[in-house]
């Protein structure tokens, strides 16, 4: 359990200092905003990470626990210690990890630090999908068909929802994240099969049982919204993102603007968006994330949070979305207005996995040696660098290499020879996959959807 917190405490807004909870790239970007702001930080690191360069850069660097994360970067006790033990006035979470837990961020604030992030009250509507649909229908925003309400335990009632929307339907746990907690039922003879798996698995994996249903969309893509709030009651959207290219739910290449979809489609979306934070109090910077099918829009979550591909839509919206999150989380009110908004170019994103390209086991390992690309429009976010260990307790991701130019066929032949140019030596890792998908016909044409990856990865030939 927590130490008992203080309640009168009230969060400091004109913090100076900064704590990090997060590792890997996210850290050493979130170090950089806050040098660049000129506000202190302070790094944390498990035992697995003490290599860390950006903790020598910090002002502070602890060590809060042993490698296994459950004991350190989701260690909230420890975390605030830290930030006690340090002086900091506030505590970014990055992605992941600690980030959408609305009970830490409650527990930061009571401890009168400031959260990085919006209020423990967002973090808890979106979280729960169902309260976020509902959010979602009142502000106006497109959601997929089926009831913003969860599944009754009665099989005749579910049945009649499924035969309402219309099979293939997709059954979702409420609580749900992480690509898991979903099953897609094509015909009403495995509905209630389906349903009983669903619901276990939410119960074990999410501690909750509560489900609801939608329509399956079979052949969507993968497009998001970026928005940015203060708490003055403004909120803007900077620009949408195709973020299709996944494997298992997981997120491989990513850019900005998406493909094919016109400024006059997705304008009154992003209104949509903007309009909702205005409706929830929302504040920080958060993600829309749609399927987009047969020119339509369908919203299936928010993220409230950072996200990994956030450079893309920094570099084609021109705005530093770590700077502007921090002066907003300082009370700063928005210093742009949607009018001022400009999509400029095309960007991509790749992220660099140590893993292995065929098999995808993570590969862990020193980094034997490591060659970067370099030029105008590219931009590596990484924490490593030779002799530099990769560990196997945390996620796979350890670099994301992002380029932009004015249109998308010069940005994918720019992604081309940052590719070629990029070397890591002493681990396995992805970038043969990458360079492989930059040379697929489809993919330069921009017409792949979230299933394509994966059928592409199916044909293809190990590498
Ligand atoms: P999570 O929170 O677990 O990431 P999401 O609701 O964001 O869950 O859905 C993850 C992925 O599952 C989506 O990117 C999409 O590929 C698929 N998915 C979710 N809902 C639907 C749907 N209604 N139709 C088709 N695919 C869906």
């Amino acid at each position: 359990m927590a130490e008992p917190l203080d309640n009168t405490a009230s969060p400091k807004q004109g913090f100076d200092t900064v704590l990090i909870a997060n590792r890997g790239e996210i850290a050493a970007r979130i170090q950089r905003a806050c040098s660049e702001l000129g506000l202190k930080t302070v790094a944390i690191c498990s035992e697995a990470d003490r290599q860390a360069l950006y903790g020598k850069t910090a002002e502070s660097f602890l060590c809060i626990g042993p490698a296994n994360a459950a004991k350190s970067y989701l260690n909230q006790d420890a975390i605030l210690l830290a930030a006690r033990l340090t002086g900091a006035g506030a505590i970014h979470p990055g992605y992941g990890f600690l980030s959408e837990n609305a009970a830490f961020c409650e527990a930061v604030e009571r401890a009168g630090f400031v959260f990085i992030g919006p209020e423990a009250s967002s973090i808890a509507t979106m979280g729960d999908k169902i309260s976020a649909k509902r959010a979602m229908i009142a502000a106006g925003v497109p959601c997929v068909p089926g009831p913003d309400a969860s599944l009754p335990d009665d099989p005749a009632s579910i049945e009649r929802i499924a035969q309402e929307i219309g099979y293939p339907v997709i059954i979702k746990a409420a609580g749900g994240g992480g690509g898991r907690g979903m099953r897609v039922v094509p015909e009403a003879c495995s509905l209630h099969e389906a349903i009983t798996l669903t619901r276990e698995e939410a119960r074990q994996a999410f501690g909750s049982p509560v489900l609801y249903m939608e329509k399956y969309l079979q052949h969507p893509r993968h497009i998001e919204i970026q928005v940015l709030c203060d708490t003055q009651g403004n909120a803007v959207w900077l620009g949408q993102r195709d973020c299709s290219m996944q494997r298992r739910h997981q997120k491989v290449v990513e850019e900005a603007p998406a493909p094919g979809i016109s400024p006059d489609a997705i304008r009154p979306v992003g209104m949509a968006c903007a309009e909702a934070c205005r409706q929830i109090g929302y504040r920080g910077v958060g993600t829309f994330e749609f399927l987009y099918e047969n020119g339509a829009f369908y919203f299936i979550e928010m993220n409230t949070r950072l996200q990994v591909e956030h450079p893309v839509t920094e570099m084609t919206s021109g705005i530093d979305i770590v700077h502007a999150q921090i002066r907003v989380a300082q009370g700063e009110p928005l210093d742009l207005l949607q009018d001022d908004m400009r999509c400029e170019g095309h960007s991509f994103e790749c992220r660099i996995n140590a893993e292995n390209p065929d098999s995808f086991l993570p590969s862990a390992g020193i980094i034997a040696d490591l060659a970067l690309p370099e030029g105008p429009g590219i931009r590596v976010d990484t924490h490593i660098h030779a002799g530099y260990r990769v560990s196997p307790y945390y996620d796979s991701l350890i670099a994301k290499l992002i380029v932009h130019a004015p249109i998308r066929a010069e940005a994918m032949a720019k992604m081309r020879e940052a590719l070629a140019a990029t070397r890591v030596e002493g681990i396995a890792t992805n970038l043969p996959l990458l360079r492989a998908l930059f040379e697929d016909e489809t993919f330069i044409r921009g017409e792949t959807d979230i299933h394509y990856l994966e059928q592409w990865l199916k044909q293809r030939r190990p590498t």
